[in-house]
């Protein structure tokens, strides 16, 4: 089928894919640091309207004020990590999220919420010692998307929007990358990208999970890219579950989006199905416990069967000030109004909800990867946040990353030099891959979806066993195969929707994969990897981190020691840690 596909050729000097925090700092540095690059930045929606940096509720965190220092942040860091996070990986969001805020401010445009003194407001954020998260209201994300996107719109960068990464094209001697295979989502043509360096900052995405927070545009694409390349990824096994997904009913996808933390710090209640509170089963701290203990505690009241309508809990306010919940939470008051629910004088219902991925590819501390000539930075790498991220460092991560990679990109990158040619084989094969259902007749693949979903969940999501992950293995094979059956009609490409979500649901299948046989090899408990055999967190003076690869189709798994380069556990670099 792939010999009859024209394929049109594009050449730049930079490719970024992906425009959230990191593909568009990613850009910015670039540009800015040789303004004779030319950059493109592709992406699989709109430029400044998709992915996950623009729906940044909380906010930034970031060690500025008096009395918190880089030390601080980045113990809470690492013990948030379970003592699994890349040291030096840890140590330069922290150090460098102090340059980045600081540009965001004073070079970008954003305009962070302040003190009546004029210094930057910070709030508390759960696992932090400190109160460093930087925001504006409730509504971060779309100040800091905002003012990134009207600098790029406002600089000569390339942009190709609804633009789909597909295969990551190595040089025909395998040495380096040559560039990407992309889909113009528009027309269905496909287009190869031939480019001195290639910036992944597709931004991950659980979106494999039945309940999940992400915007629908990421499924796992630059990780499954990265995996049919060859390379490694590393703490698969990490996702974080977010404990209130809003429920608003099957068929609307406001069902898994946040409804925010701080209405348990402010003391909310949660409730089961008879309307009983029962967190302080799990943890004498109640509903203020972490995200993790919650999410587990909550999902065990679940497999007890006392749940509210939709099988999930209720999260409750009513017996608080109700001016106070008014004032305070205006947007999940207005958010919670539009799905049907009172916030202030009722019970909604919620449940916890697939948020982030810690895993990745594995990167340097300046963004390069085992691959030269491709970079990577953002939710797409791991080793940063280690089994646990603290809210609000995910977009101090991207932003921090994302700039450096482009100062790395502009360091190695000459404008206008002579590409690399493709792979032509593993062109082929990715066309061969993409086109693969358009040959068959068409039918549903909503089944496979639902299947994917309630599978993950139930099989290799908040609580995990040797049983579970042993199903979820088999059935994701089964569903991996029952892909390859289904067919999609291809008698026009042009938004062809269901193709795309043919591509997507082969990437996350792939990429459900490596978490299973990740979270398979760890037998222990730690941060966000709950497993019901092996509760406890064992011998953190000898921790190991999961790697994984793909080789002849099979993911293959490995286990490396943690390198505690700055700091061991049992020891601080603050005179009074609560590490
Ligand atoms: C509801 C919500 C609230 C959050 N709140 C906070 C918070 O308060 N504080 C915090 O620190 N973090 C928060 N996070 C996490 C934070 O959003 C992420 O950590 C961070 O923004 C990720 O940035 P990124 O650039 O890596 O990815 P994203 O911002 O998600 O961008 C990824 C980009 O890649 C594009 N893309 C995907 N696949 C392809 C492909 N195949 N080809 C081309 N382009 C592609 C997407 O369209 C998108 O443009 C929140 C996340 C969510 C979902």
């Amino acid at each position: 089928m792939s010999t009859n596909i024209q394929i049109e050729e594009h050449k730049t000097d930079v490719l970024i894919l992906g425009s959230g925090g990191a593909g568009l700092f990613g850009a910015l540095h670039a540009k800015a640091a040789n303004p004779d690059l030319e950059v493109t930045v592709a992406v699989k929606g709109l430029l400044g309207k998709c992915g996950c940096t623009r729906m940044v509720q909380g906010g930034y965190n970031v060690a500025i004020a008096p009395g918190d220092s880089t030390e601080r942040h980045f113990m809470d860091t690492v013990d948030g990590g379970k003592w699994i996070n890349r040291q030096d990986l840890a140590w330069t969001l922290v150090e460098q999220a102090q340059v980045r805020i600081r540009e965001l401010e004073n070079e970008l445009g954003c305009f962070f919420d302040r003190n009546p003194d004029g210094t930057v407001h910070q709030k508390a954020f759960a696992g932090q010692t400190f109160d460093r998260t930087v925001h504006k209201g409730d509504l971060t994300g779309i100040e800091i998307i905002n003012r990134l996107a009207e600098q790029v719109w406002a600089r000569d960068i390339k942009r190709m929007e609804d633009h789909r990464a597909v295969a990551l094209i190595p040089a025909k001697d395998g040495s380096k990358l040559a560039g990407v295979l992309m889909i113009d989502m528009r027309t269905g043509t496909f287009r190869m990208v031939r480019a001195s360096a290639v910036l992944l900052a597709t931004g991950g995405g659980p979106t494999m999970y039945k309940y999940h927070t992400p915007s629908g545009d990421k499924t796992c694409d630059g990780m499954a890219m990265a995996l049919r390349l060859g390379l490694t990824l590393r703490d698969m096994e990490m996702v974080q579950f977010h404990p209130t997904g809003l429920i608003a009913g099957e068929d609307t996808r406001i069902t898994g989006t946040i409804i925010e933390e701080g209405l348990r710090g402010a003391g909310g209640y949660l409730l089961d199905g008879n309307l009983e509170r029962f967190m302080h089963k799990y943890d004498d701290r109640g509903e203020r416990a972490t995200r993790d203990i919650v999410s587990r505690g909550m999902f065990a009241e679940m497999r007890n069967g006392t749940t509210a309508t939709h099988g999930g809990l209720y999260i409750t306010m009513k017996h608080l000030d109700p001016v106070m919940v008014r004032k305070s939470f205006k947007g999940m008051v207005e958010r919670c109004a539009d799905c049907g629910f009172d916030l202030v004088g009722g019970n909604v219902e919620v449940v916890p909800t697939a948020h982030y991925m810690m895993g990745g590819v594995v990167f340097e501390p300046d963004c390069t990867t085992e691959m030269p000539q491709l970079y990577a930075a953002g939710e797409d790498t791991g080793g940063v946040h280690g089994a646990n991220r603290l809210g609000g460092n995910g977009v101090a991560n991207s932003t921090v990353f994302g700039g450096i990679a482009g100062d790395t990109i502009a360091r190695d990158t000459k404008p206008g030099a002579a590409l690399a040619e493709p792979d032509q084989t593993a062109i082929d094969e990715a066309v061969a891959l993409c086109c693969q259902p358009l040959s068959r007749p068409a039918a549903q693949i909503d089944q496979v979806r639902t299947k994917l979903w309630d599978h993950m969940w139930e099989d290799a999501g908040i609580i995990r066993d040797a049983d579970s992950l042993a199903r979820a293995k088999g059935t994701l094979d089964e569903l991996d195969a029952e892909l390859d059956t289904v067919g999609v009609a291809g008698d026009t490409l042009a938004y062809n929707l269901t193709w795309h979500d043919w591509l997507n649901l082969k990437n996350l299948i792939l990429v459900s994969k490596s978490v299973v046989a990740a979270a398979t090899a760890r037998e222990d408990s730690r941060g966000a990897h709950f497993r019901a055999d092996f509760p406890d967190v064992r011998d953190l003076e000898n921790s190991t981190f999961t790697v994984v690869r793909l080789k002849n189709g099979e993911i293959t798994l490995g286990t490396e020691p943690v390198d505690f380069s700055r700091v061991k556990p049992g020891e601080s670099l603050i005179d009074d840690s609560a590490a």
